[in-house]
């Protein structure tokens, strides 16, 4: 693709990418994403007009049983309903790449029944694709998405095979380090932050170049025999996740996202406090029928827990408080304070 430099420039202004060419790829996206959104919203309208689908409406319609259905108003939307479902499934990739939450909408269309799109290959990038997300997606496409990891300051550091054990890193391009807080390596199956090495920089080098992320590496082989060494996989930031212990000896995260989705009616803010590796402590700021969302709220910290076989393993107690302040330091409201960190190599 020729892009002329004017265009090139506004592009990078617009997106705050200096690859021209990745540049446009995120204007796409974000005009497809923007126009289905769009779509979506007056498909929604229609559906609550009438409460039903489209394809309800339209075998009520045949079979005479849609009040006034030729009046001008039933007709038009009769036609438009038609024209916007249409133009949904006329985006029909076969090849899906998207940002997790970006994923997870459509993946949430299709379920609704107002997507009808047959991807053979799902990519998702630049936010953790937790299991969670990958469950939803998979129902909705029966496709297992790849999960890829990338940076503006390099591309293509680590991707899942189709085998989908962990991620393999690059190591033909990139010298990927996991390190504690000394700057030493750590194990596999501990937890290292990640600092980066590329191989292919001429210019300017990037040379133990720290990330941000979280990551494992694996002590397992995986199965497809590809010679890319294994990433259990990416936690993301460090300060949003709290490490507990399984069953197993092991450690599993719970991210802050999960919290943060943590939608009960009446639960205005939530705090979370690990006070021990398997302790945890929830501040609840509520307003309303204070039992009915303590009970909620019980219900849904179940649920998290039993989905990742941590029920009975890691116990949580309930503190209403009028208020959570914010940290002094930031002048943010923290969701996640550990007391206790990720776990250390023994
Ligand atoms: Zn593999």
């Amino acid at each position: 693709m020729i892009i002329s430099a004017n265009i090139s420039k506004t592009l990078m202004e617009i997106t705050g990418e200096p690859r021209a060419d990745i540049a446009i790829l995120e204007i796409i996206e974000d005009a497809v994403e923007h126009r289905i959104e769009k779509i979506s919203a007056e498909i929604k309208g229609l559906e609550e007009k009438y409460s039903m689908t489209f394809g309800e409406f339209k075998k009520r319609f045949e079979a005479g049983e849609i009040p006034e259905a030729f009046s001008y108003e039933v007709e038009t939307d009769y036609l438009e309903w038609e024209g916007l479902v249409s133009r949904l499934n006329k985006f029909r990739p076969d090849d899906l790449r998207g940002y997790a939450s970006g994923l997870m909408l459509l993946a949430s269309e299709q379920l609704a029944g107002r997507l009808d799109i047959h991807p053979t290959n799902i990519v998702s990038s630049a936010e953790p694709l937790d299991d969670k997300a990958r469950r939803v997606i998979e129902e909705a496409f029966g496709v297992t998405p790849y999960n890829f990891y990338a940076a503006s300051e390099s591309i293509g550091i680590v991707q899942d095979c189709s085998e989908h054990q962990g991620l393999h890193v690059f190591n033909d391009q990139h010298v990927l380090e996991l390190l504690n807080e000394k700057n030493e390596p750590v194990k596999p199956g501990y937890p290292g932050q990640v600092v980066l090495n590329n191989l292919y920089n001429r210019c300017q080098p990037l040379i133990r170049y720290r990330m941000n992320d979280v990551a494992i590496y694996s002590d397992e082989e995986c199965d497809c025999g590809l010679p890319f060494p294994l990433l259990k996989g990416i936690i993301g930031r460090q300060e949003e996740v709290i490490w507990v212990e399984n069953n197993s000896g092991g450690y599993e995260t719970i991210h802050s996202m999960v919290f943060i989705e943590f939608f009960v009616p009446g639960l205005r803010r939530l705090q979370v406090l690990q006070e021990e590796r398997n302790r945890i402590r929830l501040k609840l700021v509520t307003d309303g029928d204070k039992e009915a969302i303590l009970t909620a709220v019980t219900r849904r910290m179940e649920e998290i827990l039993s989905g990742k076989n941590l029920l009975g393993q890691v116990t949580f107690d309930l503190e209403p408080v009028n208020l959570i302040a914010p940290d002094r330091k930031t002048g943010k409201t923290k969701t996640v304070i550990s007391a206790v960190g990720p776990p250390k190599e023994s």
